[in-house]
């Protein structure tokens, strides 16, 4: 089921690859630029060779989905041209990198992070280890012009790019323990911005993001519900792609602790199977 989701994409096989090699460069560098000594989790960049083969596979897929929907949304609004032209975000058009980056299809999960936030060294400490390009990837982020824009290349542009996609999430997962980031998360809650339960007998609770590792890499994110206290996949494929590091195993619980009164009672009902009516006797 999930492999049917992910599958969708294959129509852009070739951009697939494009972003694929991409991506191995980015995972190269990470490597490369990762000191084995560096303080905060050195595993949490350097993915393990034998257990995250699949995982890697997965989360390369995660990059090209965000780059294939800004593709698509670039398509899309081709005839809007100012809008198409977002990758250097100093073609004039006012919406900031981060509404840009936080209204692309897939990304209805994340809340914007404000730019005080993200200013204040102070809450970015310990990522510059973790994301390539950290500089430029932060000006990209918050829209400073960059004397730099001409002197990379296309493919230096996109490896910016994605670093800026993994330093906001890395940003966004601290950003939504914050009490303004979880006001921000309270809101796009009652909008039901996170989808609703599956299980019937939920019915429609709305849910809420959650990572089942906080190291980068390691899983996609989950839709945790609080009635039945179970997770589950995104329904979009697109959703499904996005690092569940960007929200953290902490979030969900640390939200309904802080509103008390969103906390759901157990559901009471259960299905029961049944055959020809009789409920299935379990020795
Ligand atoms: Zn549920």
């Amino acid at each position: 089921m999930y492999r049917d989701r992910v599958g969708g994409g294959s129509s852009k096989g070739g951009e697939m690859l494009d972003r694929k090699r991409i991506n191995d460069a980015l995972d190269k560098h990470l490597e490369k630029s990762s000191p084995s000594t560096s303080r905060n989790k050195p595993s949490a960049v350097a993915v393990p060779s034998a257990a995250g083969k699949h995982l890697d596979q997965r989360d390369t897929r995660s990059s090209s989905t965000l780059a294939i929907n800004k593709n698509k949304l670039s398509n899309n609004e081709s005839e809007t041209d100012s809008e198409e032209s977002d990758v250097s975000g100093s073609d004039g058009d006012d919406t900031s990198w981060i509404s840009w980056f936080c209204n692309l299809r897939g990304n209805e999960l994340f809340c914007e992070v404000d730019d005080e936030y993200i200013q204040d060294d102070f809450n970015l400490c310990g990522l510059s280890s973790q994301v390539p390009y950290y500089d430029y990837a932060l000006d990209l982020i918050l829209d400073v012009e960059s004397s730099h824009g001409d002197m990379f290349t296309e493919e230096q542009n996109e490896l910016i790019e994605s670093a800026a996609e993994m330093l906001y999430g890395l940003i966004h997962v601290r950003y939504i323990l914050t009490s303004k980031g979880m006001a921000a998360m309270l809101e796009k809650y009652k909008n039901y911005d996170f989808g609703r339960c599956p299980r019937v007998y939920c019915s429609g609770q709305p849910c809420l993001p959650v990572g089942q590792s906080d190291i980068p890499r390691s899983s996609t994110v989950k839709l945790f519900c609080p009635k039945c206290e179970d997770i589950y996949y995104p329904r979009s494929k697109y959703q499904g792609n996005i690092d569940g590091a960007y929200f953290g195993t902490t979030f969900p619980h640390l939200f309904l602790m802080t509103y008390g009164h969103l906390k759901q009672q157990k559901p009471t009902q259960s299905y029961v199977p049944r055959v020809f009516g009789f409920k299935i006797h379990k020795p």
